[in-house]
């Protein structure tokens, strides 16, 4: 049974394009080494690693110097949106009397960009046609969003937005256990650390779990719930997550597997993937 329709057109623009972009990741957002960043810094400094051009300068050793907070970190697309279409191809080191604003703004765009790609997933979701009409418009609002100026995108009610499109994810993912025999199977209590190698998790919900370092080698997740589930370190060598929904680049990142793992045909192979 088939899970999803695919469709390439639906996914443009929510590749990050760092080379579209201003660093806005490594300079916006606080954080910390604890989570795998190379030093504790306030929102709105640059990294230490972070050149003038926007590059990182330590960007091929990020495996090697174990930055795991940097490989896991996607945007899904907001980086550029906020520095080429938003600010016209101005950066928040051109124009310094603005660089609050900017990293402001980036903040409220990359939560519409999160919700924005989660509604795109539902959408291809066969099971989920009776909610077309509510996706595409809930869709067509974000992207006005993320079109609107500054000062309108920073007074935007992000809460009430994504509530209601919460509300219909939770009734895609209903949609979509219905239609998968295996959908009631108990998930494990503690998925942390465990071993499930070989496993058929098809149809669990592992929506916000904790994955970390668990077994899933050889797994098959055929209709798998992973939204918001932290997948730190877990092992997917030679799993099949084709079929697996609500799954992002940033978990891929964050995880282990190699070229003998399947993935949903809209996500890439980490470069850590051999
Ligand atoms: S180390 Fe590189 S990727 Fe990580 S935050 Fe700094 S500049 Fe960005």
């Amino acid at each position: 049974m088939m899970i999803h329709e695919r469709n390439d057109k639906i996914w443009e623009h929510m590749k990050s394009d760092c080379s579209k972009c201003s660093g806005l990741c490594c300079t916006a957002l606080f954080f910390s080494k604890m989570d795998g960043f190379p030093k504790d810094k306030a929102s709105g400094q640059p990294c230490v690693n972070l050149l003038k051009d926007y590059r990182c300068k330590i960007h091929s050793q990020l495996e090697k110097q174990k930055m795991k907070g940097c490989i896991g970190y996607d945007c899904f697309g907001a980086g550029q949106q906020v520095t080429q279409v938003i600010y016209q191809g101005q950066t928040w080191n051109e124009i310094p009397n603005q660089s609050k604003e900017i990293f402001d703004v980036f903040i409220v765009v990359f939560h519409l960009y999160q919700i924005r790609y989660y509604l795109i997933e539902a959408l291809s979701l066969i099971s989920a046609r009776p909610l077309e009409k509510s996706i595409k418009c809930l869709i067509e609002e974000n992207v006005e969003m993320c079109h609107y100026r500054p000062d309108s995108i920073l007074s935007l009610d992000i809460e009430e937005y994504r509530q209601r499109a919460n509300h219909i994810l939770k009734q895609a993912c209903r949609l979509l256990q219905q239609g998968i025999p295996s959908a009631n199977k108990k998930v494990p209590a503690n998925l942390l650390g465990g071993n499930f190698k070989g496993q058929d998790m098809s149809g669990a919900d592992l929506s916000t779990k904790l994955l970390i370092a668990a077994n899933f080698e050889k797994c098959r997740f055929h209709g798998t719930v992973f939204l918001g589930a932290d997948t730190r370190d877990a092992n997917f060598k030679n799993a099949d997550l084709s079929e697996a929904v609500f799954l992002t680049q940033g978990q891929v990142n964050s995880a282990k597997g190699n070229r003998n793992t399947k993935l949903p045909y809209h996500l890439e192979y980490p470069p850590t993937w051999k």
